[in-house]
């Protein structure tokens, strides 16, 4: 049956691509306008050093609720997003929000934490980028050290030369750059040391079997040496059980973020939590 293959497959979409087609072009048509009534919102996943067992920073992760749709998940609809070049608007409107929240917790409760915003490689992309940041820290007001740009090693590993250049802007501005999910790319070792960022974010899928696969272990095991050697901050994603978290220690991993200590959550929420720092679980 046809309608099995999906929610939007009535009989005059009897094959499955027609199908996702369609449906794509649904979510594209919401997606456009999604801004305007307002249905993202931002969910604020805390990273915590390990030896210190405190929260440093927050990553920003964007959530979408369209009343036809539900959740859609930013893994399906931000890909639609960057194909459309819808995600220049849906990327402003997320950096402003996590700088205006930075800014919020900092002067509410004087706490200095980080706020960790993703950006896609389109954004990276656009020579007013850095303009845009500046102008950002600038209506907000949040101190450009409370703020860290989240790029994937495919974002940056192409058209280096650019990128180094635009890396550099950013640097000078006083933002953090992290390379997120890292091992998944095609980082070249060489240019990693050209780079000006300032941490490395390992890539879930390594943290996920650190427990029972001995090449994973040592996977990480290798990233976190080289980030030591190249000075950069280097943080475990993933992390869901004590038995990666001890693991992660043995090998002087500094900084995890994982539905072990939290799962991203609303802004209220994660208030709490930081509100009341002993409601972190120390294992
Ligand atoms: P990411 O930046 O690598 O974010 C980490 C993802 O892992 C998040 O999924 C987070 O909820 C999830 N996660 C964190 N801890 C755990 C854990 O212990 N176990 C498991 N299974 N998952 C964990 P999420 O929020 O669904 O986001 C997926 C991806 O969508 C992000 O991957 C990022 O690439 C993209 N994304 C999310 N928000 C934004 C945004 O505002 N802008 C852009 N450009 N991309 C975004
Ligand atoms: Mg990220
Ligand atoms: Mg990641
Ligand atoms: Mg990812």
């Amino acid at each position: 049956h046809a309608k099995d293959q999906g929610r939007c497959c009535f009989k005059f979409y009897s094959d499955s691509l027609n199908c996702r087609a369609r449906e794509r072009l649904e979510l594209e048509q919401e997606l456009r306008k999604a801004i305007e009534n307002n249905e993202f919102a931002l969910h604020y996943q805390p990273q915590i050093d390990v030896s210190a067992d405190k929260i440093v920073s927050v990553e920003a992760l964007i959530r979408w609720h369209n009343p036809k749709h539900g959740f859609v998940s930013p893994a399906e609809f931000i890909p639609i997003a960057e194909e459309t070049g819808l995600i220049i608007e849906i990327g402003e409107w997320v950096l402003k929000k996590a700088c205006q929240q930075a800014k919020f917790w900092l002067d509410e409760y004087g706490s200095e934490y980080r706020v960790s915003v993703n950006l896609s490689s389109v954004q990276f992309k656009r020579g007013s980028l850095v303009g845009y940041i500046q102008k950002v820290l600038k209506e907000t007001g949040l101190p450009a050290n409370l703020l860290e740009l989240e790029l994937t090693e495919s974002a940056i590993m192409t058209d280096v030369e650019e990128n180094i250049i635009r890396l550099q802007q950013i640097k000078e501005l006083g933002v953090g750059i992290a390379i997120d999910d890292f091992g998944t790319g095609y980082s070249s070792l060489s240019y990693l040391k050209k780079f000006p960022i300032n941490t490395l974010k390992i890539d879930r899928s390594f943290i996920t079997d650190i427990a029972t696969s001995a090449d994973d272990a040592a996977i990480v095991k290798a990233i976190i040496a080289l980030a030591e050697t190249l000075n950069l901050a280097v943080i475990a994603e993933g992390v869901e059980t004590t038995g990666q978290l001890q693991i992660l220690r043995g090998f002087n991993c500094s900084l995890i973020q994982g539905y072990l200590f939290s799962k991203p959550l609303n802004a209220n929420d994660l208030e709490a939590l930081l509100i009341n720092e002993s409601h972190l679980v120390t294992y």
